[in-house]
């Protein structure tokens, strides 16, 4: 039948004065046919699992391809495969920055966030994890070297404070 704009009226208003016809038809043939049902459901399913790896794709790619300087690679080594990119904090703050947010911190979220907030310079770097586990573990040492430098002044100017009373005490055991 040619739709033409009497028709389009018509059936515009047929719809307002039914407004329950269509939810109705539908539930209807909802209960007739569950196996149909079942089928669709899954195969919606299986239609939004792939439109939405394919977008966490886009997403991930172009935002690694942003903080790794134009490329969609480690800024250290230049491992490419998008699988075992990550982004790292440059500034190692990344379980802190975690730490105050719910959302968006993580994974495609952080992805999705970032590309939202117009991709800030400066924080992020695009590493392997290879080379953002090699990162994790420098960092660490320079804590624990820092630690030790600190331990170890404390132990020194306690010694010396400690030398200082016992040569004050020897002093004033001289005069008496
Ligand atoms: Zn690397």
């Amino acid at each position: 039948m040619k739709r033409t704009k009497a028709w389009e009226e018509y059936y515009k208003k047929w719809k307002e004065d039914h407004p329950d016809y269509y939810r109705n038809y539908t539930k209807q043939w909802k209960a007739d046919h569950p196996d149909e049902v079942k089928i669709q459901v899954r195969k919606r399913w299986i239609k939004l699992q792939g439109g939405a790896q394919r977008r966490d794709t886009l997403i991930k790619t172009a935002v690694m391809t942003f903080y790794g300087g134009g490329e969609c690679a480690c800024v250290r080594c230049g491992f490419s495969d998008l699988r075992a990119l990550c982004l790292d904090h440059i500034r190692n703050n990344g379980s802190s920055d975690r730490k105050n947010r719910t959302t968006g911190s993580i994974g495609i979220g952080l992805y999705s966030r970032l590309q939202k907030e117009g991709l800030p310079r400066g924080e992020y770097q695009t590493l392997c994890a290879n080379c953002n586990t090699v990162k994790q573990q420098e960092h660490l040492e320079r804590v624990r070297l820092a630690k030790i430098l600190s331990l170890q002044k404390d132990i020194a100017s306690w010694e010396v404070k400690k030398f200082k009373s016992i040569k004050r005490k020897l002093g004033r055991h001289k005069r008496t």
